[in-house]
């Protein structure tokens, strides 16, 4: 942390990302940029149009053209909520950015919160769930699941981890300039490290619209987010392997007697079980070892992390 006696001032960024919010986009313009306004805090807001498939596109330059703070930048199709965030930060010119979702559940008032701990010095100020707001016990419960495993993978708490976050300009460029296509902005943010500290806030219920996951799209967004932090699935194939090999000594030294004793007619039963425990441990482990190679081509074709079709708003225009 700095130590300086004065407190530093900047202008904030706030990085919305937008996925059919036609109807929360107006109210987090409003709600955001005038609780920003009578703070007195120098701001602009940035929403990333995810692809959407309703008007959330009009909405953001409706907003733009009441509010010259708002700037948009809207994406050729969806690429999902980490790209929208990783372009709003790349866009982003403040001093300091706060991400948060545009649909309310992250109460704004907590922008202001962060906002002075950062001029006290802070460089990261995370987010911190209290509770997950309203929620099926199998939702809580995979949620569970996927950060115990996440906060292994990662050696940091990310049990009550969000995307609500702020972060200091350094560590804004640090990001940006990751080149990871499956970059986890939750993760990630922390994984930097910088003088840290956090904020806890309670999820509100959503502003309007309905939430965007399907249990699909949160399974493959756990199993890509596990992948990206921890090669952990690689070594279980070595421990089945060691695991197997121990078994195998144990029936080879069984067939073995059984064939000295002259009993070697016996035991297809087990030669069956071995095929089909072998064979499918095998199966999975080539799974595995497909899905890495699968993440490394991803990575190596260095295709763009997403593609911006188009901008709008701002005092002084949209940056290509
Ligand atoms: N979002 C996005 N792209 C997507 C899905 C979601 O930009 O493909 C945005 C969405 O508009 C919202 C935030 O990410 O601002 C959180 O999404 P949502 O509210 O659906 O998730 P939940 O709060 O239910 O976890
Ligand atoms: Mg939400």
């Amino acid at each position: 942390m700095e130590t300086s006696e004065s407190l530093r001032t900047g202008r904030l960024s706030v990085v919305l990302p937008a996925y059919n919010e036609e109807e929360s986009v107006p109210l987090a313009a409003d709600v955001i940029g005038n609780l920003l306004t009578r703070a007195g805090i120098d701001h602009e807001l940035i929403f990333v149009n995810d692809g959407s498939r309703d008007h959330t596109w009009r909405a953001i330059q409706e907003a733009a053209a009441r509010r010259p703070q708002v700037r948009g930048i809207r994406f050729s199709r969806n690429f999902g909520k980490e790209a929208a965030i990783f372009a709003g930060l790349a866009q982003a010119r403040g001093d300091c950015c706060v991400v948060l979702d545009c649909d309310l559940q992250h109460p704004p008032e907590k922008i202001l919160e962060m906002y002075s701990l950062w001029q006290q010095g802070w460089q990261v100020v995370e987010g911190i769930k209290v509770s997950r707001g309203k929620e099926s016990p199998l939702h809580t419960l995979a949620a569970k699941t996927f950060y115990r495993f996440l906060s292994g993978a990662t050696r940091l708490d990310m049990s009550h981890a969000s995307d609500f976050k702020l972060l200091d300009r350094r560590a804004v460029d640090v990001l940006v300039a990751m080149r990871e296509k499956n970059a986890f902005f939750r993760a990630l943010s922390s994984w930097i490290g910088f003088d840290t500290t956090q904020v806890e806030f309670e999820v509100q219920p959503r502003a309007a619209g309905q939430s965007k996951w399907s249990l699909r799209s949160l399974t493959r967004y756990a199993v890509t987010n596990l992948a990206a932090f921890s090669t952990a699935p690689l070594q279980i194939v070595t421990i089945l392997g060691v695991l197997v090999f121990l078994c195998s000594l144990v029936l080879g030294c069984w067939s073995l007697w059984q064939k000295i004793n002259g009993q070697a007619l016996e035991g297809f039963t087990t030669v069956i079980l071995l095929l089909l425990l072998i064979g499918s441990a095998l199966m999975v482990c080539l799974g595995i070892l497909g899905y890495y190679i699968a993440k490394i081509y991803e990575e190596i074709k260095d295709r763009p992390r997403y593609i911006v079709a188009d901008g709008c708003g701002g005092k002084d225009g949209y940056e290509r």
